[in-house]
């Protein structure tokens, strides 16, 4: 067990001196990275600060401090939504995107896909201990949508259950605020 605890302490503070390495040769904070990787995976319905403040326990003031940083780097923009609410949706650019191809997220994946069942496997595991965890202190678990008790499945496609939209397919592996467990 203190072996286990060992390792996930090691492996979280290799992965921050990384983040941190890379945003540096880009002069931007870890934090930074964290955002933009964030919203990349991100769906409509959490898209917003708020989302992003929640998903990486941060404050509102930072959160908005570090948005506009990121847009006037040009690795971000805001649209807003055309309903009711006008809610802000932020949306990475090209430049953002190629910031985190760049990135240790990328050769990350690549040492994972190199064994893909060892992966699945860790990632079950992980999962499980995320979610005790998560729900332990009370935060929000942030799933994939596929996996959400709401995912509902017709014919013409992808639904969710809790807002009665249509989704698309690359909608249902993206990451949602609104999450919960089947
Ligand atoms: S089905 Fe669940 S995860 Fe998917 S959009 Fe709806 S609430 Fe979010």
């Amino acid at each position: 067990m203190d072996k286990t605890i060992s390792l996930l302490e090691r492996l979280g503070n290799l992965l921050q001196q990384q983040l941190r390495e890379d945003a540096n040769e880009l002069g931007l904070q870890a934090v930074h990275l964290q955002i933009l990787s964030y919203l990349q995976r991100a769906n409509r319905y959490s898209d917003i600060p708020i989302a992003v403040a929640e998903y990486l326990g941060l404050t509102r003031g930072t959160v908005s401090q570090s948005i506009k940083l990121l847009q006037q780097k040009g690795l971000l923009i805001q649209h807003n939504q055309q309903t009711a609410r006008r809610k802000v949706h932020l949306q990475l650019t090209e430049q953002g995107k190629a910031v985190l191809q760049a990135s240790w997220l990328h050769s990350l994946q690549a040492e994972l896909a190199e064994d893909t069942s060892a992966a699945a496997r860790l990632e079950i595991t992980l999962e499980s201990l995320l979610g005790k965890l998560q729900r332990a202190r009370g935060n929000a678990a942030f799933g994939v949508c596929r996996g959400c008790v709401f995912h509902q499945r017709e014919q013409t496609g992808a639904r969710c259950g809790l807002t009665g939209e249509s989704l698309s397919e690359q909608e249902t592996l993206q990451l949602c605020r609104e999450w919960q467990s089947p």
